[in-house]
């Protein structure tokens, strides 16, 4: 059932995402504009600026892209509304898509017809994290973009590949389809047994705030190694050349079988746009950062 309460939160929460973005990606924009050398790339960066000054100015969303609609929560067990949350979020999504308004992208597979309303088969995609002794109710909401999400992979790697694989298989990866995905990128990694986990745990790493590491050094010490190896390319803003490339390396691992160990890619754009909020039981907004 809607919750009318429930689905305003969520719906604010889609529109402070699709026309601002998140501070720690604006000042990964504005470190990386001011340390380009030439004068394309200044330029570049001069019109991702522009661009974002026009969407506050007009109230209008970032990218013509406002992406396919995913979400992540983190579901206290005592939270009351938890039988209302999918249908909440649903109709936010197609009060958005209407009122912001949001580009319909959601394409019914097999019908291969537009929804109109970007709701469709498991549209949008909601993943739950049940919180045990908690009556809370985190949501993040992510816009996946078509660009960005082209640059997706998976693999499951033969055992001998060890994590020089994986370095090649991302390094691989990120120089063939990175530039589809508006550079300069976040890149997240995901390690695991198998291809759904790796791919599932590459999205949170997307969803990691930039600047923060994975707090095991090792993990940490192959994100650095990883994004100071991918910004020597000189892929640059939008893929036309200049310094460091990427706002973000993040890694997120499981624990693996001895026979595998799979890897898996995503992508944020320089307007990777995601927004997450903490609900109170009694359906205040206790948090919007
Ligand atoms: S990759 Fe990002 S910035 Fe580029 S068109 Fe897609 S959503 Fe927009």
């Amino acid at each position: 059932m809607v919750n009318a309460k429930l689905t305003q939160i969520i719906y604010e929460l889609i529109r402070g995402a699709s026309l601002h973005l998140p501070p720690d990606v604006m000042n990964g924009l504005r470190r990386m504009a001011a340390i380009q050398d030439t004068p394309l790339a200044k330029e570049l960066y001069g019109c991702i600026f522009d661009n974002l000054k026009k969407a506050a100015e007009l109230n209008r969303p970032i990218c013509q892209d406002t992406g396919a609609l995913q979400f992540f929560l983190k579901a206290g067990t005592g939270f009351p509304y938890l039988n209302d949350t999918e249908d909440s979020i649903k109709d936010a999504v197609r009060q958005a898509t209407k009122k912001i308004p949001l580009r319909p992208n959601v394409v019914e597979s097999f019908e291969e017809k537009n929804t109109g309303d970007n709701i469709g088969s498991r549209a949008p995609w909601i993943e739950w994290e049940i919180v045990p002794d908690n009556q809370d109710l985190q949501i993040t909401v992510y816009m996946a973009g078509g660009g960005c999400s082209l640059t997706g992979r998976a693999k499951v790697l033969m055992p001998l590949e060890g994590y020089e694989g994986i370095v090649r298989y991302v390094f691989d990866t990120i120089t063939e389809w990175g530039v589809n995905a508006c550079p300069p990128l976040i890149v997240g990694v995901g390690i695991g047994t198998c291809t759904p986990t790796a791919a599932a745990l590459s999205k949170k790493a997307l969803l990691r705030p930039i600047g923060l590491h994975n707090a095991n050094p090792k993990a940490r010490d192959m994100e650095e190694r990883m994004k100071k190896g991918l910004d020597s390319i000189g892929i640059g803003p939008l893929g036309m050349s200049g310094k460091e490339s990427l706002l973000a390396l993040n890694i997120e691992y499981a624990a693996h079988h001895p026979a595998t160990l799979a890897v898996g890619i995503s992508a944020g754009c320089w307007a990777t746009r995601r927004g997450k909020v903490l609900i109170s039981k009694d359906l205040t907004v206790k948090s919007d950062k």
